[in-house]
């Protein structure tokens, strides 16, 4: 299939710079085209060819005909008492041909920082026991278009909002799916958030945040400089396994070396371990100390979690004095270790609540069923 073929133009939201360099090559046009092509799109946030002023008029005839460039649409949006903001957005492929492809993002402004909260798949297969995603299921990747479309909606949406675009200062990949399971439509957006043509954002304001995916972690230290997040909740195994079951398929003794690879050789490079506080499970001095000791001599911050409750769900949120003595016990232990607040509760925007209204093709619910009764569900 030929790139010029009108009947199968690309996406230029899925390329970054370097990417789009090849392709004009590739086309034989000058490379520096993806630098101009870049900065129009992801900086400037113009989608109209005809506004691209500094490129020849039949070089915008032609990438008008042969290319196109694709966004998700915005379903809905919800502003929380406390500015927080989440988007329903709606993906290709959703509801008139395919239903139940859709996202959500959430923004949440704080005093010195505005951190934008992307998804990077439709859904997430990983099961993890106390989040409202895991109840969908798996249903697809994102495409990069679709994970940097949402910065670049966001920040649309704040300026019209009168927020500001540039309100956006951070970015954590931390809303639905997993992304080091979507690596090669990933690291295109994450090239495009620190490109300097496109968002400029600094290495350390944009943050992955993985379940612990092995080898995603070490490819990521191959291919990119972002900051890592590790969702750990549990300092042991068997506990793990319960919480986040890929933790058979990676044990802390794996995910722990592949941490302390992906800052080796960075003076200034921390992991940061998220832990979300479930009461009576995972939230006692006994788990701390067993905390403190794995973590022995990673570089590292910890982040506890308010465990963020939805309808159904078993688990409770631990006392706050069980978190600030967990909390209090760590930092005696010599661990810079945060509370963070939980944001956006009223309009179901905090972690681990992004359920964005997907067709549940897990059947988690009725396998569920199955083992607690007995019954044989089709
Ligand atoms: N799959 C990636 C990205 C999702 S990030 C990961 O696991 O890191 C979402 C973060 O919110 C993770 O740290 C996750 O463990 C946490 N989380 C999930 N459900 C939650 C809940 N109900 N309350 C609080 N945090 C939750």
């Amino acid at each position: 299939m030929s790139l010029r073929d009108p009947e199968h133009p690309v996406n230029l939201m899925d390329y970054d710079k370097g990417m789009l360099r090849t392709w004009f090559e590739q086309q034989g046009e000058k490379p520096f085209r993806a630098t101009q092509i870049i900065s129009w799109i992801h900086q400037r946030g113009e989608l109209d060819f005809d506004a691209m002023t500094d490129l020849s008029k039949p070089l915008r005839k032609w990438l008008q005909e042969s290319t196109h460039i694709s966004l998700p649409a915005v379903a809905s949006s919800e502003l929380s008492s406390d500015g927080t903001r989440k988007w329903l957005l709606e993906l290709e492929g959703g509801p008139q041909n395919q239903p139940g492809n859709r996202i959500e993002m959430v923004f949440i402004p704080e005093e010195t920082r505005g951190t934008l909260c992307v998804s990077s798949q439709v859904g997430c297969g990983l099961d993890c026991s106390f989040c409202a995603t895991a109840r969908q299921g798996f249903n697809r990747n994102l495409s990069t278009a679709e994970i940097i479309g949402q910065l670049w909606l966001a920040r649309q949406l704040l300026a019209e909002a009168g927020v500001g675009g540039d309100a956006i200062t951070n970015v954590v990949m931390m809303g639905m799916g997993e992304p080091l399971l979507n690596f090669r439509n990933l690291l295109p957006a994450l090239n495009l958030m620190m490109d300097d043509h496109a968002y400029g954002l600094s290495k350390r304001r944009v943050t992955v945040s993985t379940a612990g995916i092995v080898p995603g972690i070490d490819r990521l230290r191959e291919h990119t400089d972002v900051a890592l997040a590790v969702s750990l909740h549990a300092a042991n195994d068997p506990l793990r396994d319960k919480l986040v079951p890929l933790n058979r398929k990676f044990p802390l003794v794996e995910l722990l070396a592949a941490c302390r690879r992906y800052v080796e050789g960075y003076q200034k490079r921390r992991v940061t371990f998220e832990y979300v506080m479930l009461a009576g499970i995972n939230d006692q001095l006994e788990h701390a100390k067993e905390l403190a000791t794995l973590l022995e001599g990673v570089p590292c911050k910890i982040n506890l979690i308010p465990f963020n409750p939805f309808p159904g769900i078993g688990y409770q949120r631990s006392t706050e004095s069980d978190a600030l003595k967990f909390g209090d016990y760590l930092m005696k232990r010599g661990y810079v270790a945060t509370i963070r607040k939980t944001r956006g509760n009223d309009i179901a925007a905090a972690c681990g609540q992004l359920a964005g209204k997907v067709a549940d093709r897990s059947h988690r619910h009725l396998r569920f069923v199955e083992q607690r009764f007995g019954t044989t569900v089709s």
